[in-house]
């Protein structure tokens, strides 16, 4: 079985230290996630690709407790969904992400949290469809 990504452009792949990729506006500085063509800050288009750092610290979370709706959600439903954290991270001077957790519980606000690859579906033609999350560090 192969492994894939949920989609093109979204981490760097294939990689064995995997980051987020943004972009960064040439114009302003700010960061953005998911990768934009223009800053929504000033509008400028020279949006440069930015890796993002691996790590970062939890900013806030909650637990999806049902499937969200489809499209654009793309997992498990009925018996096969199972309930999964889904949070912000706060990547220090850069920008917050919106993931899911590999958790539900023993998380708090503040702690240290690391980028990590994981298993979301198996695609029509039997591959892993991969997808990113964030774990706590340690
Ligand atoms: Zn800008």
């Amino acid at each position: 079985m192969a492994r894939v990504p949920v989609a093109k452009g979204v981490f760097t792949w294939p990689s064995s230290s995997p980051q987020l990729i943004g972009s960064r506006c040439s114009a302003c500085g700010i960061v953005t996630f998911p990768a934009q063509g223009s800053c929504p800050r000033c509008a400028s288009t020279e949006m440069a690709e930015h890796l993002l750092p691996r790590r970062g610290r939890l900013w806030a979370w909650t637990t999806q407790e049902f499937p969200p709706p489809s499209p654009p959600y793309a997992g498990p439903t009925g018996d096969a969904f199972v309930r999964f954290g889904v949070g912000y991270i706060e990547l220090a001077g850069e920008v917050k992400v919106e993931t899911r957790l590999t958790r539900t519980d023993a998380l708090r606000i503040g702690m240290d949290m690391e980028l990590v690859l994981v298993p979301f579906r198996t695609d029509d033609a039997g591959n892993e469809v991969v997808t990113f999350a964030f774990q706590p560090v340690g």
